[in-house]
């Protein structure tokens, strides 16, 4: 387990605190949710404190409007409550806002809005964790800290060479919503992971004309295998089968189904679909029509971007373009090496450095909930485990950290 050593010193002897009862959990998205509800029915309060101004803002505020599960909801359900029965196997992103929204009002979880925290470190002399807010004069303090603040806390913005040259518009994925605002543009999407994919696809539907920058290998498979999901076939099948088979199987299915990718310059890693996600997190892209889009010339596949200019971009094959938008569908990263402090439990890429399904408990009082690469799935996983081992701890010491010295603002 890691361990987070206080070098604050008395550095913030001087701030007033607020002991809070039970567990402080940082992120008001799916995870934080889910612990939270999990830690309720074990009979233990905790306080949600989240920076946005509402429940799950990646979903509500950072997604586009065609988005829809990935995968099927049997895999996205949280603990203890499940999608409405009548919901359609892939729910859309409105019915996931409508699940999380009913998920709280049932759990009765009312996070702190407008809590952005900026420091979060362990006191050893209190022996319990102090949380602070940006722009409050105060700690929060708590024997338990949870971390919810999820693999995608931020965009990830690439330094490409001459972007602050482009003159029209350049945005992340997290700001696209629809193709619609795209008419007939011509828009360089750079990325082509599931995202990508579904942005190009998107604009396709709205007359945009989009150019895909591949960079890297990538595994595209069929979202479903003789009807059933492809997540759920590997699942199944890696319960009897090694891993290196189970990937064969799901290559020659797509290679089937899909045709060679390759000539279409999507190129296929050397290593399996799974193997490479359980290596690196890379997730394969699950193909919701793009595919046949590529195929037929709609959206075309470019090689990396070497230089933006002013008007467009010019690609290392030599080619050069002009564009009306770029749209970076670069990815998210996690900002907890931002605000977590003198903690070894964490990679400077802040993801827990013990991996899935291990990496939920760090030292201390300290837990993660939903680093697990594994979407959905691995959050409930997480907080299910979470809250039975603060629910032991609580029974055995009855009560909240027990910091007396301390006092309230
Ligand atoms: C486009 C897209 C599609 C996806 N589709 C699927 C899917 O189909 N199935 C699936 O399982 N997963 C999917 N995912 C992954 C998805 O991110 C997770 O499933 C889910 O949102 C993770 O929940 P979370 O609570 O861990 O993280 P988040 O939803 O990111 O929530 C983290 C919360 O922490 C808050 N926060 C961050 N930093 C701070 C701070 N310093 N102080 C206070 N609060 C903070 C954030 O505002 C946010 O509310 C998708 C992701 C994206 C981007």
């Amino acid at each position: 387990m890691g361990t987070c050593k206080n070098r604050e010193e008395n550095r913030n002897l001087a701030r007033k605190t607020v002991n809070v009862e039970g567990p402080i959990i940082i992120g008001a998205g799916p995870s934080g949710l889910a612990t939270a509800a999990c830690l309720k029915q074990q009979g233990i309060p905790s306080l949600i404190l989240e920076r946005s101004d509402c429940i799950a803002p990646l979903w509500q505020q950072k997604t586009y409007d065609r988005l829809k599960l990935h995968l099927p909801k049997k895999f996205c359900e949280l603990p203890l409550m499940g999608f409405p029965s009548d919901f359609p196997k892939y729910p859309s992103k409105k019915q996931f806002i409508f699940y999380m929204k009913t998920y709280a009002n049932h759990f009765n979880l009312s996070p702190k809005f407008n809590q952005e925290v900026s420091k979060t470190y362990f006191d050893e002399e209190i022996m319990c964790w102090r949380v602070q807010i940006k722009g409050n004069d105060f700690d929060y303090v708590s024997k338990w800290v949870i971390v919810a603040t999820g693999e995608n806390a931020e965009p990830l913005i690439p330094e490409i060479q001459g972007m602050e040259k482009f003159q029209g518009k350049l945005m992340h994925t997290s700001l696209y919503k629809s193709g619609s605002d795209f008419k007939n543009q011509r828009v360089l999407v750079i990325g082509c992971g599931n995202s990508g994919m579904e942005v190009s696809l998107d604009l396709c539907r709205y007359n945009a004309m989009p150019h895909m920058v591949v960079r890297n290998s990538v595994h595209v498979l069929p979202r479903e295998m003789f009807g059933f999901s492809t997540f759920g076939v590997a699942m199944t099948l890696l319960k009897w089968f090694p891993l290196k088979l189970v990937d064969k199987f799901l290559l020659f299915v797509a290679n089937l189904t899909l045709g060679n990718t390759d000539g279409l310059g999507l190129r296929r890693p050397k290593t399996g679909p799974i193997e490479l996600k359980n290596a690196t997190g890379k997730t394969p892209v699950l193909d919701m029509g793009a595919l046949s889009l590529i195929k037929s010339g709609k959206i075309k596949v470019m090689e990396a971007v070497k230089e933006i200019t002013k008007d467009g971009a010019k690609f290392v094959d030599g080619k050069e373009r002009e564009y009306d938008c770029i749209i970076l569908a670069t990815g998210y990263k996690s900002n907890v090496p931002s605000w977590l402090k003198d903690c070894e439990f964490f990679t400077d890429d802040g993801m827990p450095k013990v991996a899935f399904p291990n990496g939920w408990k760090g030292g201390e009082g300290l837990y993660t909930v939903g680093f697990t690469r594994r979407g959905l799935l691995g959050t409930a996983s997480d907080a299910v485990k979470i809250s039975q081992d603060i629910a032991d701890q609580w029974r055995r010491i009855k009560g909240p950290c027990s910091c007396d010295s301390l006092s309230h603002p």
